[in-house]
């Protein structure tokens, strides 16, 4: 029966195809894509953990049969029995098989799959005690979890599937899990939790295909092989869709797709408004070889290299200096002479260094507030500076911009500007070559932007994070979707720190950049461009429709009606006009 459940639209565009549910409430276990040749492999890990819970469970035997006379009541003797059945039993080892050898899933993620698909099964069951097996089965997985959780094994990079058309729909993801899934062909997303602007949704953003986050109970109410539809512009999943429906959406893609392919046309026009200011469409990337992307879409730079994803999912195993002036060097070369903007590392709140031992940020009350991205560096100045030896290593090969995130104080800029400093010595020292830099700070707190001069007088140039600017102006947690209905970028007083800001570097002849979200929304290119914005960083599929709507501006004209949206109670109402 078709049914629609409602999220929060993040990647627009229509996707249709099966879901493959990352079974939720156990988010914990690795999920990950495993390439044809290692097939056998995990089959072989899967076979040895479920023998090694076998003598467990032999053992366990042996143990309550020795004492059975004194202590031990004879039903856990039959438990054990049933645990024993359950593991043998065939529909748990056939379906286990098929998905590693049919969809090529880790074997953490082919068994918490094939659990759910028995867990429904038990379900449906009559007989109460039959139900009931249900949770001897989930004990007995867990056993076999946690030996192979035992011999942990490095995550493989996601490499594709033979079959297209597959709809990931998990409870949550962590940033570092979607990065996974960067290179699959997963045609679209769905999170139970996240908001618009949560890392989790910004990654999904920046693969390109559709996606809805905190669509709270999806991962629930959607089964394993369900065929379903995600509207990203809509924020809507449809699931099992009928015929007249699955039409309608079908000729919904094609007409975007057309669309797309006219967008390609802009790609070499250079982008000039129509009184003849010209603004720089640059791109945000979290990997090197994104940056291929980049020049793909017509990026005259990039504006933001999430460095931080580089540091996470590794298990605390941070990159060395020499790895990381790999993956620097890389990009730099990758945009053929074109600027790269690298920030320097932004963990913590909704990235944590890894997902599966976040129990640091757990620790903490506010993430968010806490030490994360460059007081987190400032607490860690070996690491940090490894990572701006790197940097400054990496502009031997071409024109780098070294961008620090959440400044908020004079006395931090200075710290910071001291571990430039330190770091440039040390390459002195090892007689290392490096090249030169500008600076940057990122424009994302509030008391940032608000004591802008002391940026002004240290920084060549400012970028402005509105998500972060957003979530810390208004007190709305970016990734909470409870909380989603608040999160406004139109709200006077982010405009109000926004217009400020870009107002104060222009007036200082310095440059300045939007590189949060609202950069690659259409709805808000013309706003920005009568606030004097003139360099955009966003994601390289967001980069030709903005191109359109700056090249059909006209910027004198929208400066005036932008003061007029300043000084509105409601200026949603008049971004229209
Ligand atoms: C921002 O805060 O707008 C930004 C670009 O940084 P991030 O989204 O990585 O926090
Ligand atoms: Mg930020």
């Amino acid at each position: 029966m078709t049914f629609s459940i409602h999220g929060i639209a993040v990647s627009s565009g229509i996707a249709i195809g099966r879901a493959v549910l990352v079974a939720s409430g156990r988010a914990d276990v690795a999920h990950y894509f495993i390439e044809p040749e290692q097939v056998s492999a995990e089959l072989a890990r899967v076979k040895d953990a479920k023998n090694a819970v076998v003598d467990e469970l032999i053992r366990l035997q042996h143990s309550v049969v020795l004492r059975e006379a004194k202590d031990t009541p004879s039903e856990i003797a039959a438990l054990i029995d049933v645990h024993m059945m359950l593991l043998q039993d065939q529909v748990l080892q056939d379906g286990v098989m098929q998905w590693i050898m049919e969809r090529h899933y880790n074997a953490e993620w082919a068994l918490v799959s094939q659990m759910a698909v028995l867990a429904r099964q038990f379900d449906e069951m009559e007989d109460e005690y039959l139900r009931e097996r249900k949770g001897d089965l989930e004990q007995v997985v867990e056993r076999v979890l946690k030996v192979l959780q035992g011999k942990p094994s490095e995550l493989p990079h996601a490499a594709p599937l033979a079959d297209a058309g597959l709809i990931l729909v998990a409870h949550d993801l962590s940033p570092a899990d979607m990065l996974q899934f960067k290179d699959s062909v997963f045609a679209g997303f769905v999170t139970d939790v996240g908001g618009k602007t949560s890392h989790t949704a910004i990654v999904a953003r920046s693969m390109d295909i559709p996606a809805v986050v905190g669509a709270r109970t999806a991962s629930m109410l959607i089964s394993q092989d369900d065929w379903i539809i995600i509207d990203g512009d809509a924020g809507v999943i449809v699931v099992d869709p009928s015929p007249t429906i699955l039409r309608q959406y079908r000729d919904r893609q094609q007409i975007a797709l057309l669309e797309r392919e006219q967008l390609q046309r802009l790609k070499h026009t250079v982008t000039i408004t129509k009184d003849g200011y010209k603004v720089d469409l640059l791109a945000n990337i979290e990997r090197p070889e994104d940056a291929e992307a980049a020049i793909a879409a017509g990026a005259v730079g990039v504006g933001l290299f999430r460095s931080e994803f580089l540091f996470m999912g590794r298990a605390g195993k941070l990159p060395s200096e020499d790895e990381q002036y790999e993956a620097y060097s890389s990009a730099v070369k990758g945009m053929q002479g074109l600027p790269v903007t690298i920030r320097t590392v932004d963990v913590g709140a909704d990235k944590p260094l890894d997902a599966r031992s976040s129990a640091h940020d757990d620790a903490h009350l506010n993430p968010a507030l806490g030490l994360r991205a460059i007081r987190w560096c400032l607490a860690e100045p070996e690491m940090f500076r490894a990572q701006l030896r790197a940097i400054l290593r990496a502009a031997v090969h071409g024109q780098i911009h070294l961008l620090i995130p959440m400044l908020c104080a004079a006395s931090e800029i200075e710290l910071s500007l001291k571990q430039i400093e330190l770091a440039r010595a040390e390459l002195d020292q090892r007689g290392v070559a490096y090249g030169p830099v500008k600076l940057g700070a990122m424009i994302e707190i509030p008391a940032a932007a608000l004591a802008l001069p002391i940026f002004l007088k240290h920084f060549d140039f400012l970028s402005i994070g509105t998500n972060d600017l957003i979530q810390y102006t208004l007190a709305i947690d970016r990734a909470d979707e409870s909380v989603a209905h608040l999160y406004d970028p139109l709200h006077p007083a982010v405009l109000h720190l926004i217009a400020t800001t870009i107002r104060q570097c222009n007036e200082a002849g310095k440059s300045v950049s939007v590189c949060g979200e609202m950069a690659g929304d259409v709805s808000m290119t013309r706003l920005l461009l009568g606030l004097g914005l003139r360099s955009f960083s966003m994601h390289p599929s967001q980069i030709l429709s903005v191109k359109r709507e700056v090249l059909a501006s006209h910027a004198g004209q929208l400066t005036t009606w932008a003061k007029k949206v300043l000084r509105s109670d409601h200026p949603a109402s008049l971004l229209n006009q």
